[in-house]
């Protein structure tokens, strides 16, 4: 096959893509093959990769690709007759919930699985009131830009509907209550009692908010809120699409790091290993009331090949120890960003759990005035340097680093060493 240089790529894409499909780099890289945590361009480069979350177990992990190859040649179907793969699925993924959730529904994405969610609390409580974190990020779809102040309240965005109500952040670092305050989770539930209204459908959250920055959020913080929410007749909605699956070393999932126990979980990107999954889970109660006459139906939620691929990713994660090693190479990742952070003033927060890491860089330790242009150029500057990462936060001035959880101790020490270097020449203080 002939050669399509980049520079065509770039502007065939201009051409026939909407210009405002998301692409990173002021310089885009063509990337041809993945291979765990590398990727590779089209002049053979190889680069780490050190932002997919999506490629959880690893780009083109060999048993996932056989998996989903081998069922290709089987079967293809939807759930509309019986498959013994689906139940395999439903069993191994609700085996690693609580015990209150254990139905599942199948669906091709994060977006359509808070969709789901939202139908489903909906279906549930009788109620339309949804009460939302500031700078959060649910999905695509018309519902969920409304659900997500990171969207509606960016550019383009119209603002929320009557129906959402924004609570601020629990972000210790730089909101209203912070780190050296004793009572700021209840600080920040309170703001959320204080949202709980008649009518109330339920609270949805990202366990540690990412879009938002990759808040760790406060201890105690999310029980009192679900007490709050549970009181005022609402649901609580756990969006792991981001946090689950071990990626945090700590726990499976990301609520299970602040004892409580969602009554709706969503989850997506990583669970697929690519492949485009995304599912909902639910109590008993919960899935019985969405059950008042009408059908449930994806067409391709739930698919063999889909499933095949999702209980191969489960099993990967579970044989391979990700869980433990993100721990392991997180902490070490963690460690090693706290020691630039003594060398260099511009970063003013290091934070994260496992393989799920923000750096948050500032102008100034005082002011927390955010860095977001020196945030862009160095992730800029790393992607020449060959490691792939974005930026995040309501400032875009948090390194956000979540790496295919194969990423190991040495692709944490080049990721550090290739960033101390560039902030040594660049930013140097
Ligand atoms: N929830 C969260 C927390 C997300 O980060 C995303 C995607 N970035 C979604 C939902 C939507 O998932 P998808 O893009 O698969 O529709």
């Amino acid at each position: 096959m002939t050669r399509i240089r980049k520079a065509s790529t770039r502007e065939a894409r201009q051409r026939l893509l909407g210009r405002n499909v998301s692409i990173a780099y002021n310089d885009p890289v063509k990337i041809v093959r993945g291979e765990m945590q590398y990727l590779y361009d089209d002049d053979g480069r190889r680069y780490l990769d050190a932002y997919n979350n999506v490629a959880h177990v690893g780009h083109c992990h060999p048993k996932v690709v056989g998996a989903g190859q081998q069922q290709m040649a089987v079967l293809n179907s939807n759930t509309r007759y019986l498959s013994d793969l689906i139940i395999r699925y439903a069993e191994r993924l609700t085996a690693t919930l609580p015990a209150s959730l254990r139905v599942c529904f199948f669906v091709n994405s994060g977006s359509e699985a808070n969709e789901l969610a939202i139908r489903l609390a909906r279906a549930h409580t009788k109620a339309r009131e949804m009460i939302v974190l500031d700078h959060a990020y649910h999905g695509n779809t018309t519902t969920l830009i409304d659900l997500s102040p990171y969207k509606h309240d960016g550019p383009g965005g119209d603002g929320p509907p009557s129906w959402v109500h924004k609570v601020p952040l629990p972000d210790l670092y730089r909101g209203p209550y912070r780190a050296a305050d004793p009572h700021a989770a209840e600080k920040y539930a309170q703001h959320v009692a204080d949202s709980c209204r008649e009518r109330l459908c339920g609270f949805i959250a990202e366990s540690l908010p990412s879009v938002a920055g990759q808040i760790v959020l406060p201890d105690g913080y999310l029980e009192k809120v679900y007490n709050a929410v549970r009181t005022a007749g609402g649901v609580c909605i756990a969006d792991e699409v981001q946090t689950g699956y071990g990626r945090l070393g700590t726990h499976f999932w990301g609520f299970e790091k602040y004892g409580v126990v969602p009554d709706i979980v969503v989850l997506g990107k990583p669970i697929g290993n690519g492949h485009p999954i995304g599912a909902v889970i639910t109590s008993s109660e919960i899935a019985e009331s969405f059950d008042n006459g009408m059908e449930f139906f994806s067409t391709f939620g739930g698919n063999n090949v889909s499933c095949a691929i999702g209980l191969k990713v489960l099993e990967v994660v579970q044989e391979e120890k990700l869980q433990s090693h993100a721990l392991q190479v997180g902490e070490h990742l963690l460690e090693g960003l706290r020691g630039l952070k003594e060398k260099h003033e511009i970063i003013g927060d290091v934070r994260g759990s496992g393989l799920f890491v923000g750096a948050e860089l500032v102008r100034n330790r005082d002011t927390l005035e955010p860095a977001g242009l020196e945030a862009d150029r160095i992730v800029n500057r790393m992607r020449e340097e060959g490691v792939l990462l974005g930026t995040d936060g309501p400032f875009h001035n948090v390194i956000k680093i979540r790496p295919p959880m194969p990423f190991s101790e040495a692709d944490a020490d080049l990721l550090l060493a290739t960033l101390g270097r560039i902030l040594s020449t660049d930013y140097a203080d």
